[in-house]
Order: structure tokens, then sequence, then C-alpha cells
């Protein structure tokens, strides 16, 4: 049986491990105005074709229909979104869905300043700013960018104009930021926001990715705990990639273990491209074309028949598959730079992280 009641009016649908569908990326381009050396190392890449990318009315709509099963749950991602023109008008159409209870944003932060007060305005719940460097050169050299002052003005903006709760992404390298940890905390503290260590992960755009390069849970929780005293886990009961703890005084961080301690066994996330096409998995190599039958004149109904289909059959438990290989010495790059550019979705900036 894969559907069990929410409550009166949602049904929530699972897949074959009995996980449900609740939490939707939608990522609104492949394009970024940045060039992080974890995520798109290469000088060259293939874009989508314009012409395939949904817009916000196609976005809306499949969005809809993804709340009729269940999902309720929705994260703006890319690429960078903030390039997709006019984003808060895509926000203002995703509010007026009441199914939505949480909007949320990832971005770069490089143009959050200009457009921070019109999220606010459009009713975005939530933001995420990626932010792995407080050093202005480190960010250039990361980055291949030098907007490092853009990304803190976008971030003292959003608090200004009333975000709270802000979250900041931090992707952990050894020998890259792992002497920041703590500036980073102290600096999420400034702002009242929460910072959340991520494991460097195997994903497609991340040709230059190897397991010494991972700063693992272990290793970040033992550096921290050498500067702040023990460290606590909060104990909450939640699906969210990010396990949580707390510092001596109060101040809370996440970790998020993908890459040494998979969570697929709860993982209630997939992700649709900007092209339209539906990922059940971060690592998957194969989606569901939905663009395709939207555009093609296919109702509702059929598209929620897809949908159904689609997450009931779902196996998917990537991170663990790639864990399965480390143990047996086989764990590499996840796909290699020629099949990247022959298919561009299979890159994270493509799926939207
Ligand atoms: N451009 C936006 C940003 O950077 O916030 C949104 C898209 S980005 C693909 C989403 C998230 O994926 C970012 O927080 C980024 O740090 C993370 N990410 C990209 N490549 C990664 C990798 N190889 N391992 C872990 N996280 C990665
Ligand atoms: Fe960096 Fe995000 Fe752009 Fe990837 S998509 S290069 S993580 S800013
Ligand atoms: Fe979910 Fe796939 Fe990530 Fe596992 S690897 S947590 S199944 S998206």
């Amino acid at each position: 049986m894969s559907t069990l009641p929410l409550s009166r009016e949602m049904p929530t649908v699972t897949d074959t491990f009995g996980r449900p569908l609740r939490s939707l990326r939608i990522s609104v381009t492949d394009r970024c105005n940045l060039r992080c050396k974890y995520c798109m190392p290469e000088e060259e890449y293939t874009w989508l074709p314009r012409e395939t990318i949904l817009s916000f009315e196609e976005i809306d709509a499949l969005a809809g229909i993804f709340t009729e099963l269940g999902v309720d749950k929705v994260r703006l991602t890319g690429g960078e979104p903030l390039l997709r023109k006019d984003l808060s008008g895509l926000m203002r159409m995703l509010r007026r869905n009441p199914r939505i209870k949480d909007l949320a944003l990832t971005t770069n932060g490089v143009l959050l300043a200009e457009q921070a007060q019109a999220f606010h305005d459009a009713g975005l719940h939530r933001v995420t700013v990626s932010l792995d460097t407080l050093k202005p050169e480190r960010f250039k050299a990361l980055t291949r960018r030098d907007s490092f002052q853009q990304v803190l003005e976008g971030i003292e903006m959003a608090v200004r104009v009333g975000f709270k709760g802000l979250k900041f992404d931090t992707v952990a390298i050894l020998g890259y930021n792992d002497d920041e940890l703590v500036d980073l905390i102290e600096y999420g503290k400034r702002f009242g926001g929460e910072v959340r260590f991520i494991e460097y992960m195997d994903v497609g755009g991340a040709t230059d990715w190897s397991m010494d390069k991972v700063l693992s849970r272990a290793a970040i929780l033992r550096l921290l705990s050498q500067h702040y005293g023990p460290i606590e886990p909060v104990l909450e009961k939640s699906s969210a990639p990010a396990q949580r703890f707390a510092l001596p005084d109060g101040t809370t961080f996440g970790i998020i273990a993908s890459t040494t301690t998979p969570f697929c066994a709860t993982c209630d996330r997939s992700r649709l491209t900007a092209d339209g096409m539906w990922f059940l998995c971060l690592y998957a190599t194969e989606g569901i074309d939905l663009r395709q039958p939207l555009r093609a004149g296919a109702s509702r109904d059929e598209i929620k028949a897809l949908l159904l289909a689609g997450w009931q059959a779902r196996r998917d438990r990537g991170a663990e598959q790639r864990k399965e290989l480390e143990r047996v010495g086989i764990r590499a790059r996840l796909v290699e730079i020629e099949r990247l550019r022959q298919d561009p979705r299979l890159e994270m900036h493509t799926r939207g992280g």
C-alpha cells in the first residue's frame, strides 16, 4: 500500500521504502555567475537549450500537481536562481498555493542585495546563502569571480528586509576552509543565522572530488570542540538532511554528512531541473521528463499519474550506494567530464544541489 493518510484532505504518496514525497527542489536555471571549484570546476559547459527552459507558468502548474500528491516544501535553486528574471514573480505564484507550507531559496548571494526586498514582499519564507569562506582572496580563488563583497551585502540586506533564521551552507573541504569553521559560526551568530557544514560530495559536477578532500562530520565536530568545548547533538525528529548540534553557549549548527553518513533512509526530496526533468535522487542518472507531456497538452490527471507511478517505484539510495563503493575501495568521481558534456542534467548545478 503506498498512500498513507496525512490529514483529511492530503494523501501522502510513499516510495518502495515507505519514504513520503514531501520536498521538491526546483532549479529555475542551469546558469551561474560563480564557478565554485567543487561544483563547476571546468572552463566550459554545455547549457540547456533556452527553448527547453520551463516558464514560470509551467513551473507553477507542475508544482501545483506535486502538492496534490503531498509536497509541502518547495525550494528554489539553480544554477544561480537569482539570474532568472523576476524570480519574485514565481514566488508570488507559488505562494498562492496554500499547500506549500514552506517556500525557501538557496542562493550564492551575489545578487541578493538588489532582490531581497522583492522576495520578502512576494512571501518567500526562508533564505539559505551558500558561504564557504570569509576571506575575500579565498572566495575569489574558489569561485573564480570577485563577488565576495556583494555576497556580504546580500546577506545584510536579507536581514534588513526582515528574513529571519537565515541559513548559511558551507561546503567543508579539507585543506581549503577547515581553518574557518569557527569564524563561520561566529559570523552566522551575528546575523541570527545557522551554519550548516556540508561534506564535499562526489556528485556530477564535482570532477575534482576525491575522498581525501572530504572533511568528515567527525572531523568537523573534533575541530569545533577543540575551540568551543563539548558539543551536544540536538535531539529532534526530522527528515531534514542536516543533523543539528549545540555548542556550550546554546548556539546551534548543522552538519549534512551525505558522504560519510548518508541519510537516504528518510529522504523525501526530489528535484525538478529547469527544463522539466524530474530526478528522484541527487545521484540518479535517469530522470522522468515532465516537460514533454506538459507541452503536449497532457491533462493534470495524466501528469499526476506519471508522478505517482514514478514515486511509487522509487528505489534510489544514491549516497548509500556510493558509500558501499568506498568500502570496497573503488569510490572515485561519479561522472567523467565527457559524459557531463553530453548530458548537462548530470551536473550538480543543473539539478540544484
Ligand atoms: N547557486 C546556488 C548556491 O550556490 O547556493 C544554488 C545552487 S547550488 C548547486 C546548491 C548547493 O549545492 C550549494 O549550497 C552548494 O554549496 C552545494 N554544492 C554544490 N556542489 C557540491 C558538492 N560537490 N558537494 C557538496 N555540496 C555541493
Ligand atoms: Fe557555486 Fe552554486 Fe554556482 Fe554551483 S551553482 S557554481 S555552488 S554558486
Ligand atoms: Fe536522497 Fe538520493 Fe541524497 Fe540519498 S543520495 S539522500 S536518496 S537524494
